[in-house]
């Protein structure tokens, strides 16, 4: 008998219906009356068996039994699901994060780590990190890099991270410098990239200079290219800090130093497309990424904002790939939708592949939980440390929208990764690692949407193309 799998979603569009197997994902695309066809078949009481299939649907049903959309058993779904579940990578660390300094020069007023709260930031250690840790760390990371799947670490990667990383530009200069001396006896790290994600207000020539030399890569926190739009960047008193970053983005110009820019989408950012467009064409930028904001108990977005900040990530793609640059967050569900690969997680930390070390050299998952250091399981010097065998690792990289039973019906599940589960945990009163980051959804089922219309435009124009 032949029938719906429970993982197939429909899509309208305009003359076309299309089906689509949300672990599969490879959309059937069909006219109304083949698909109006197909509905009679299978509702029909001969149990639509494969040999009393109509002519004319013959070829449409062999297509979407191979793509899944129609299974032919009961245990056909548990099957692709079981599958699916056991491919899930486990740990293996690729990315370091360096918690330079937990202390931060501003207070932005989203800041998910918390230091817009006064009773937050003082649970963040005024002791940076030290080269005598930053030493032991190198070493802890390299050993991790060590026991990880060799085939899996295509680039490792180190991000200086804080707080505010520039706070301790000594320490940052020290590990770069030694990292790059490791580049020729450590095979592991011959492909190293290393970045900094900062405000960018400690920035000065000498550093820029300096960072450029040491070949890391700078990404700074704007939100737009207007007061406005950055009004919730403040520094601790309350004050703006645009004009002072605008300086610094002029200098990066001067000096021929590449940024990237990585976005926050406020509420004032997210009304239109125009600013991030202005500050791309201004600074000559190649690379961004957007931050969509997070919700807790006393910052709390209404479900209106992640509608329209999913709506402002399509549409800053579609105008920003005219000019060739590509967001990175919607390029990684672009292409787990193009391989028809199931995308598990989109943070490094539910994919098993990063630690986090911070200034008194603990070592955790998730950069998110360092005001209470939760989750960090180990120390620089415990050498016989291995995220592939430890139980807090393990259980954060099987954290993906496969295992949610809550997620198992949605049509995003194949290209979703799931949010952030730290938010999760802390946007509902009895939240936990494994809650839904509802505020991701919207984006993820818009994303869906998008790709789906797209491609279909895609097959359109290559069809009018081929007949002229
Ligand atoms: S859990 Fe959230 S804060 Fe932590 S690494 Fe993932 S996305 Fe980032
Ligand atoms: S997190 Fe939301 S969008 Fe993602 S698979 Fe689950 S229900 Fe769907």
């Amino acid at each position: 008998m032949v029938s719906l799998s429970r993982f197939a979603h429909t899509y309208n569009l305009d003359e076309t219906v299309t089906l689509i197997h949300s672990l599969r994902m490879k959309p059937v695309y069909l006219t109304r009356e083949i698909y109006q066809s197909l509905k009679a078949w299978l509702d029909s009481p001969r149990c639509a068996t494969i040999e009393s299939i109509p002519q004319h649907i013959q070829e449409e049903v062999k297509e979407l039994i191979k793509c899944k959309v129609l299974v032919q058993s009961d245990d056909e779904d548990e099957q692709v699901l079981h599958f699916i579940r056991s491919s899930i990578p486990k740990p293996s660390i690729s990315v370091c994060y360096f918690i330079l300094s937990e202390q931060c020069n501003l207070a932005c007023k989203y800041c998910f780590l918390g230091n817009n709260s006064a009773d937050t930031r003082k649970s963040f250690s005024h002791e940076d990190m030290s080269v005598e840790t930053a030493d032991k760390a190198i070493d802890f990371f390299i050993r991790q890099l060590n026991l990880s799947d060799y085939k899996e670490i295509r680039k490792p990667m180190i991000i200086f991270y804080g707080g505010e990383p520039l706070i301790n530009f000594t320490v940052l200069e020290y590990i770069a410098t030694r990292l790059n001396s490791l580049r020729k006896t450590e095979n592991h790290l011959e492909n190293l990239e290393m970045s900094v994600i900062t405000n960018g207000l400690l920035l000065n020539e000498e550093r820029l200079l300096k960072l450029k030399q040491l070949g890391v890569q700078i990404a700074i926190s704007v939100d737009g290219f207007t007061e406005e739009t950055n009004n919730m960047r403040v520094d601790v008193l309350g004050k703006p800090v645009f004009t002072r970053l605008l300086k610094v983005l002029d200098e990066c110009k001067q000096l021929d130093v590449n940024i990237s820019l990585s976005v926050t989408l406020s509420e004032n950012t997210i009304k239109s497309t125009e600013h991030i467009f202005e500050l791309i064409k201004q600074y000559d930028i190649k690379g961004l990424g957007f931050n969509i904001m997070m919700s807790d108990g006393s910052f709390i977005l209404p479900q209106s904002y992640n509608d329209k900040a999913a709506s402002f990530i399509i549409n800053a793609f579609v105008k920003f790939r005219e000019l060739g640059i590509y967001e990175d967050r919607i390029i990684r569900k672009l292409d787990a939708f193009a391989k028809s690969q199931v995308y598990f997680s989109d943070c490094a930390a539910t994919s098993g592949s990063q630690i986090v070390i911070v200034p008194d050299g603990k070592v955790g998952v998730c950069h998110g939980c360092v005001a209470g250091k939760k989750y960090f399981v180990s120390d620089v010097s415990d050498n016989k440390f291995d995220a592939r065998t430890d139980d807090t690792f393990l259980e954060w990289s099987q954290i993906s929208p496969v295992n949610n039973e809550k997620c198992l019906d949605c049509a995003a599940l194949g290209i979703c990764g799931g949010g952030c589960p730290v938010n999760a945990l802390h946007s509902k009163p009895n939240g936990t690692l494994h809650t839904i980051d509802e505020r991701f959804c919207a984006h993820s089922k818009q994303t869906l949407e998008f790709l789906i219309k797209d491609l279909y435009s895609i097959i359109l124009s290559d069809g009018v193309e081929n007949e002229q």
